[in-house]
């Protein structure tokens, strides 16, 4: 995060997708009880969930949902990265690829066709990739979708002035302070919990199910430590890679271990991100 320059009394903000199922932008029109405040505090200027209205001047914070799927969606991103003061990614597509971003292991021609009856249509980049690989990001509000008191926090915080308080603990963190039965030690299950970033309140593991990792690595991320705790379970997983192949796949050190998993490692199209002029 860049250094606070002030509070700013009524914030510009505008709200753009990329490749995403717009969950992440339902979770800012959910703030039922805060929404009217929100209108009125700041100026709304470009919010394609909420609104038609386009802005093409300046933003002082630019929340972009959705990873990098097309050339145009570079093209617009580096376009938008030009006239926004903060550039915010919310949500596990936009900070590390999504779900989506499963095909980057995978030959995307065998992809296309085994999904689209038409394949010759698709015009995609062969990868998908975080908003971080292609423009400077200042900020990552992460989740699938994202929380929605993180970004009521850094909504307040870029009005008055401040940093944002945000976690940098693991989910395992939440979990003790809400006093939840550990569901990889007393449960036998294979919980992402330890590698991953809180920011949810620990939800699934308070419903008696592992974290599958929607937040993304937590900073220090041990994934190979868990990768052999997770061998030695009673129950262990029969694809350990499959474990962290969800929501923050492409995200490192996720990724090296999806990488290894026998359904995607080894494969013979897998491909690395590509370069700016190879995607041309
Ligand atoms: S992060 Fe999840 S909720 Fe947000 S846009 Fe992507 S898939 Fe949807
Ligand atoms: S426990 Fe894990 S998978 Fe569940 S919401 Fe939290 S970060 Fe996401």
């Amino acid at each position: 995060m860049p250094a606070v320059t002030g509070p700013i009394e009524r914030p510009r903000v505008g709200v753009v997708k990329l490749a995403s199922c717009d969950g992440c932008q339902l979770t800012l029109l959910d703030l039922e009880d805060q929404l009217l405040d929100i209108a009125e505090r700041y100026d709304l200027a470009q919010f394609p969930e909420a609104t038609s209205r386009r802005w093409d001047g300046r933003f002082d914070v630019l929340f972009v949902e959705g990873s990098v799927s097309t050339p145009e969606h570079v093209e617009e991103l580096r376009e938008l990265r030009g006239r926004s003061d903060l550039l915010v990614t919310i949500g596990a597509c936009a900070t590390a690829g999504g779900i989506q971003a499963l095909r980057n292991y995978l030959d995307q021609p065998t992809v296309a066709a085994a999904v689209y009856p038409e394949p010759a249509y698709v015009a995609s980049l062969a990868t998908a990739t975080p908003v971080g690989d292609h423009v400077t990001v200042d900020l990552e509000l992460r989740g699938c979708p994202i929380s929605p008191s993180q970004i009521l926090e850094l909504l307040t915080a870029l009005r008055v002035g401040r940093r944002p308080q945000l976690p940098a603990e693991a989910v395992c963190a939440a979990c003790k302070r809400r006093g939840i039965a550990c569901v990889l030690v007393a449960g036998g299950l294979p919980c992402l919990g330890p590698v991953t970033a809180a920011g949810c309140g620990a939800l699934c593991p308070a419903f008696g199910r592992a974290c599958y990792g929607c937040f993304g690595p937590v900073a220090g991320a041990n994934v190979a430590a868990l990768s052999e705790r997770f061998a030695g379970l009673p129950s262990p997983p029969d694809d350990i890679g499959a474990t962290f192949a969800l929501f923050s796949n492409w995200a490192e050190p996720y990724r090296s271990t999806v990488a290894a998993s026998p359904a995607l490692a080894n494969h013979p199209d897998a491909r690395e991100p590509q370069t700016e002029s190879e995607e041309r």
